[in-house]
């Protein structure tokens, strides 16, 4: 089978990928560059590797945990919308069975999120009763992922009654033994992240992925690049914040006034973790507020907030499965990519609109 056209190539696994006008032979499930045929190809047009959703819960709906049938639907629809990798960042089920699929997307579990009592949604995280047992409870998730875990790093401390607001679920020390003993069991460390307050100790911690970063300020956001903390942005999701604080209202009001704030600076906010440099992961948080399948419209934020679109193109295919350690498309990699027939150079919303999604070099 035969692909013709532009596509974002890399000549060797180490190099950057370049887009590059050519044909390339499927065969074995894989992709090899060509010469040039007179054969009639399968696929033609703009191809890139498949997008990547590091932030996509599989395994939730609107209402909470969701059985096979709903999660093959949520699969589908991610892999419909030109995503071939999702990176789970929290799953309250099994999702074993998704990793045997060869027509659903390659997926890098990272077991349950992890939580104190009453510090995250109810029925979805492994509650730690005893902090003094976080690097415990880490090793063991670790054991059930596939090279990540997922902390909750902050959210509203409500037994503090009307002053309730944002704030850290883990001391620093504490902190600081749980991302040694992940990293000691070969895994990596996801932190949910909305606040400011929680920022500094994810960065003296070591941790390696901060979710949202919407507290983030510009020095933390340097010190994220400084050190190779990756910042995974979900402005799809921030644009919910003043319905977060509508919600929290009288109750908690300075929760809300913090969640309002940040809805309020939610755009010069988007532009300073852009303007930083630091390195982007693309997430949806499809699952709970967010529907599956819905990563061009973040990327469309990124697009709002001053990236170029090659750069947005770049960040969410081959650099982010680099980051992953997952393969992009070079010679003899497996043939997951996307067809479109117009240039997303030019227009990011043709991304939403693939001609062809090819897993294993078999369109799905
Ligand atoms: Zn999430």
């Amino acid at each position: 089978m035969l692909v013709r056209g532009d596509l974002l190539w890399r000549n060797a696994p180490d190099q950057p990928a370049r887009w590059t006008k050519g044909e390339w032979l499927i065969g074995g499930e894989k992709i090899y560059a060509t010469e040039e045929t007179s054969c009639a190809p399968q696929w033609e047009g703009f191809i890139i590797p498949g997008m990547v959703d590091v932030h996509c819960h599989l395994a939730i709906g609107p209402e909470g945990p969701v059985d096979e049938d709903e999660q093959l639907g949520f699969a589908q629809a991610t892999r419909d919308s030109g995503v071939l990798l999702v990176r789970d960042c929290g799953a309250p089920r099994s999702q074993e069975w998704i990793t045997r699929r060869s027509d659903l997307p390659r997926l890098i579990r990272c077991g349950q999120h992890i939580a104190r009592p009453k510090r995250y949604i109810r029925g979805l995280p492994v509650d730690v009763e005893d902090v003094a047992s976080l690097p415990e409870v880490v090793a063991e998730q670790a054991a059930v992922g596939d090279g990540w875990v997922k902390l909750v790093g902050d959210w509203i401390d409500r037994s503090k009654g009307a002053d309730a607001d944002l704030d850290p679920l883990w001391p620093l020390e504490v902190l600081v033994d749980a991302v040694a003993a992940a990293h000691e069991a070969g895994a990596l460390v996801a932190v949910h992240a909305f606040s400011h307050k929680v920022i500094d100790d994810l960065l003296e911690a070591g941790v390696d992925d901060i979710e949202h970063g919407s507290g983030m300020d510009a020095d933390q956001l340097a010190q994220a690049r400084a050190q190779g903390t990756v910042v995974t942005p979900t402005f799809l999701q921030v644009e919910l914040f003043h319905e977060f604080a509508a919600q929290a209202g009288a109750k908690y009001p300075v929760y809300a006034a913090t969640m309002q704030s940040m809805y309020d600076k939610r755009r010069e906010h988007a532009e300073l973790i852009i303007d930083s440099g630091v390195q982007l992961l693309p997430g949806t948080d499809a699952g709970g507020y967010q529907e599956h399948g819905c990563l061009v419209a973040e990327l469309e934020l990124w697009e709002r907030a001053g990236m170029s679109l090659p750069d947005i193109i770049d960040t969410v295919t081959w650099k982010a499965r680099a980051f992953l350690g997952a393969p992009s498309l070079y010679e003899g990699a497996p043939a997951d990519f996307v067809v479109y027939e117009e240039d997303p150079r030019k227009d990011l919303s043709v991304l939403a609109r693939p001609s062809a999604v090819v897993l294993g070099g078999v369109a799905v």
